[in-house]
């Protein structure tokens, strides 16, 4: 197929496709799939191997938000049964962190609901990262509060935060359709504030909320040409309670297809599968890993993900390896570009964490929201969202069997698949990484 040969070649020299191009993965037949992950397969291991980074939420603010995102969970007005409590202690918090390193993870992303911080919470967080670094002086942190205010990103930087997430969500064109209470401008402002801080940009969409092919290769072109160095691909959790409860528009195959074409147009880029993975790829999500170099461990913030050990035994099977905290998650090239971005010293190898440099790109002490989302973290709220239903009674529990019969385009509430979080942060219950 001549368009896969060329997406391949201009993929493994590192180079974007054109707009026409990325549209026309999105047209793919089902009969052509297999190939296009293939393709796409071949550029991810080109610049990242079989590396596959961690990366754990701890939900620090959960709920009662002022804006009105229309896939939010913990949107204004939201009835969504969610948990909702205000910031967790830097002790909780830490503990919270410690047990997704525990389990593998090299970045913390830590959420918090809300339009943006105040200066009071830039401090919470300053101390919540301390306490981190205490128990995990290696771990990535990246933060993901709503929009910045002048001189926030600075500050955060110098609390030894590595990353700063705020998706773009959808296309400037859609935007005010899923939000009116702030715009796509604000959040390409807060993403251009943590970047100049030196902050390494993670910034990424949500698929399934009714765009078109056109609007999902507008924001993803969008998301390269602002230099995000992680995109988080979330795909729409349908959250019973919130506007697009009945968005059910993702089949497994179309969810390839989308990290796909996220991956040819961002080939030596961290593209992350964030919310969303266990609902719509379900059986699947083994195949996601053949075009994504970075995923989520265990729960997102308002809703349950498949059990941790799930996560690892899947990464295990497919053929890839846990990406380690010595490991430098970027590309030399493109760490060196972030480095220049953010004032550090460029070394594209393993950098030590708090090495001095300043890195704020590379692993070992640096990068970039999940897919979580822009306004904050990732589809569903400030970092990636789900939904919501009854809670698991175990994690293996949390996305049901009947999830394969799910249509796209079904108008259905699915209780049964969107399971509300009620274990880990904010809850006496063990986090499931
Ligand atoms: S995405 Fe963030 S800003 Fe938007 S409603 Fe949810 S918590 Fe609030």
């Amino acid at each position: 197929m001549d368009l896969l040969d060329t997406l391949t070649a201009k993929g493994l020299r590192g180079e974007t496709p054109t707009r026409e191009e990325a549209l026309a993965v999105l047209a793919t037949t089902d009969d052509e799939l297999l190939d296009v992950v293939a393709a796409a397969g071949r550029v991810r291991r080109r610049w990242f191997g079989r590396r596959v980074k961690l990366n754990y939420l701890v939900n620090l603010k959960s709920g009662l938000c002022p804006e009105d995102c229309s896939y939010c969970s913990q949107r204004l007005g939201s009835k969504a049964e969610i948990l909702k409590y205000t910031w967790l202690k830097p002790g909780q918090a830490a503990e919270a962190a410690r047990a997704g390193v525990s389990g593998g993870a090299k970045r913390v992303c830590l959420v918090a609901s809300g339009r943006g911080p105040t200066d009071r919470d830039i401090d919470r967080v300053t101390d919540t990262v301390a306490a981190i670094k205490e128990a995990d002086p290696a771990v990535e942190i990246c933060a993901c509060l709503g929009l910045l205010s002048d001189n926030q990103a600075e500050r955060l930087k110098a609390a030894g935060v590595d990353a700063y997430n705020h998706n773009l969500n959808t296309s400037e064109g859609t935007y005010g359709d899923i939000a009116t209470t702030h715009t796509y401008a604000d959040r390409v402002d807060t993403v251009q504030k943590a970047h100049g801080a030196g902050l390494s940009a993670c910034s990424g969409l949500i698929a399934g909320m009714g765009e078109s092919d056109e609007d999902l290769v507008d924001v993803v072109f969008a998301l390269r040409e602002l230099g995000s160095d992680s995109v988080p691909v979330n795909f729409l959790i349908p959250f019973e309670g919130t506007p697009l409860a009945k968005e059910w528009n993702l089949s497994p195959q179309r969810c390839l297809r989308i990290l796909a074409m996220v991956r040819f147009v961002n080939p030596d880029t961290e593209v992350r599968i964030a919310g969303g993975r266990e609902v719509h790829l379900r059986s699947m999500q083994p195949l996601g890993l053949h075009l994504a170099n970075s995923i989520f461990l265990g729960d997102y913030l308002t809703s349950e993900g498949q059990a941790g050990q799930t996560d690892l035994d899947m990464i295990a099977d497919a053929g890839f390896e846990v990406e380690g905290v010595g490991e430098s998650t970027l590309p030399r090239h493109r760490a060196d570009i972030a480095a220049a971005a953010t004032g550090g010293c460029g070394t594209g190898a393993t950098g030590g964490a708090g090495g001095g440099c300043g890195t704020a790109a590379v692993s070992g002490g640096s990068e970039g929201v999940d897919a979580a989302v822009g306004g904050c973290g990732t589809g569903g709220g400030c970092g990636p969202c789900g939904g919501h239903g009854h809670a698991a009674a175990n994690a293996d529990q949390a996305v049901d069997e009947t999830a394969a019969t799910v249509p796209a385009g079904s108008d259905e509430v699915r209780t049964d698949l969107v399971r509300v979080r009620r274990r880990g942060a904010g809850t006496e219950l063990a986090p499931n990484a």
